[in-house]
């Protein structure tokens, strides 16, 4: 069978229904296909980890992407791309052609090489759906990773009642990200909520020992063993650059797209968690794992698919919140680079910078809000900034 859309869109995500909002913004009428591996329609990622164990409703959840006269071909996989017949295909066998092509196929989350059916790896609502039902009846749950996904899920778990262990191999959680204080802080903060939390600590093995899940630990004290009754991993993804890879298209830790999202085709375009794109404030390709680059980036590639040329130089921002805190971040917020805070009340409230060769590079702002467009607008600036420069400056 084969199936030809005006424009076909590869992915079911948040930068996948973006871009058919910015399609029907230019093209009311143009036919629009769009293929998920995923069995529903377009839902918002990140109440998974937040708003869903709190109690949002369920009804939020949903884009309704199905309603802007999009057909939507769910649970099917495409798995091969051939340029010359502007086509893809699925793993049923059904052809897709197209005139314009969006790949928003996002991210794979990394697995450990060890307990294959016993650790559930936090990314979809199919996971949600199993790690609520799993806590039904289960008490005490591991969390690896100490980064975005690890500590959300941790949070919200505990908030949910459960006896919740978080492991991770750095000093603190998200060190990656916060300075080495911010993230200590965290530690503590999550202790105080009831979760046990084991930095330095890498995850080598899983076994089980009755009903229980037995996680082999190493630490700067040794080997250990810890049990739990379901373990949770959130320790990153891998852009889902196979398809590209396969035909020929530019590939660099993602797929690479030009300014106006063109990937290496004028007819295929990529968009979202697995585009690699040059940002001019920060003057460096960027792959960005956020919904501000989804929503916005997915937007400006269905136009640019449209007809339009636009040119995405947007500097995304992201959030989280961590129990009762929460923040905005935006630019290279690395921990390695150097960093400024500017504390109102220290952990609780303030702005953080992080510097590069007296550069502004990145901005987080910690239970601070209305404040992203200054942020951006500074990271712009070419500097040179000194510290004392940064103290109150927003
Ligand atoms: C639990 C969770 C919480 C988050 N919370 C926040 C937050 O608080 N703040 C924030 O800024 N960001 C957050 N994020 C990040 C944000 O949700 C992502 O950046 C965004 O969802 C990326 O969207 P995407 O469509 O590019 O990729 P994805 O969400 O990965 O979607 C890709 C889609 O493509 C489909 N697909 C892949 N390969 C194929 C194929 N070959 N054939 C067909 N379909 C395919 C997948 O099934 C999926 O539907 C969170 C992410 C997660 C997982």
């Amino acid at each position: 069978m084969t199936i030809h859309y005006r424009y076909l869109i590869v992915g079911g995500g948040m930068t996948a229904d973006a871009a058919v909002r910015g399609l029907r913004k230019v093209d009311p009428q143009g036919s629009i296909g769009l293929i998920s591996a995923e069995l529903y329609p377009p839902y918002k990622r990140p109440p998974l980890s937040k708003g869903l164990w709190l109690g949002k409703p369920w009804e939020k959840l949903w884009y309704r992407t199905e309603t802007l006269n999009v057909r939507c071909h769910l649970g099917r996989t495409v798995t091969a791309l051939n340029l010359s017949e502007k086509s893809v295909s699925d793993d049923v066998g059904v052809v897709y052609r197209f005139d314009k092509l969006l790949l928003a196929i996002g991210g794979t989350p990394i697995r450990l090489p060890f307990g294959e059916d016993d650790v559930l790896y936090f990314r979809d609502l199919s996971d949600y759906l199993q790690l609520r039902a799993a806590v039904e009846k289960k008490q005490r749950i591991a969390v690896i990773g100490g980064g975005f996904i690890g500590s959300e899920i941790a949070a919200a778990l505990a908030v949910n009642g459960k006896q919740v262990v978080i492991l991770f191999p750095e000093e603190g959680i998200s060190a990656r990200l916060f300075p080495k204080d911010l993230s200590q802080f965290l530690n503590d903060y999550y202790r105080q909520k009831g979760v046990e939390v084991r930095p330095g600590c890498s995850v080598t093995g899983l076994g089980r020992h009755n009903s229980k899940l037995v996680l082999t630990v190493q630490s700067s004290t040794g080997s250990e063993s810890i049990e739990a009754d379901a373990v949770v991993a959130g320790i990153g993804i891998r852009p889902n650059t196979a398809l590209a890879e396969q035909a020929g298209l530019p590939v660099e830790d993602g797929i690479v797209v030009d300014e106006y999202l063109n990937a290496g085709h004028p007819d295929v375009y990529a968009a979202g968690d697995v585009a690699r794109f040059y940002n001019p404030s920060l003057g460096a390709k960027i792959r960005v794992e956020h919904e501000d680059n989804a929503r916005t980036m997915g937007e400006l590639a269905g136009r640019n698919m449209a007809g339009e040329r636009n040119l995405y130089h947007h500097l995304p921002y992201f959030y989280s919140d961590l129990f009762d805190l929460g923040y905005e971040a935006i630019g290279r917020t690395d921990a390695r680079l150097s960093t400024v805070a500017d504390w109102q009340e220290p952990y609780k409230k303030g702005v953080v910078y992080y510097l590069e060769h007296q550069r502004v590079r990145g901005v987080l702002l910690w239970n601070v809000w209305g404040k992203i467009e200054a942020a951006r607008a500074l990271i712009a600036q070419p500097g040179p900034f000194q510290p004392q420069d940064l103290k109150g400056r927003l």
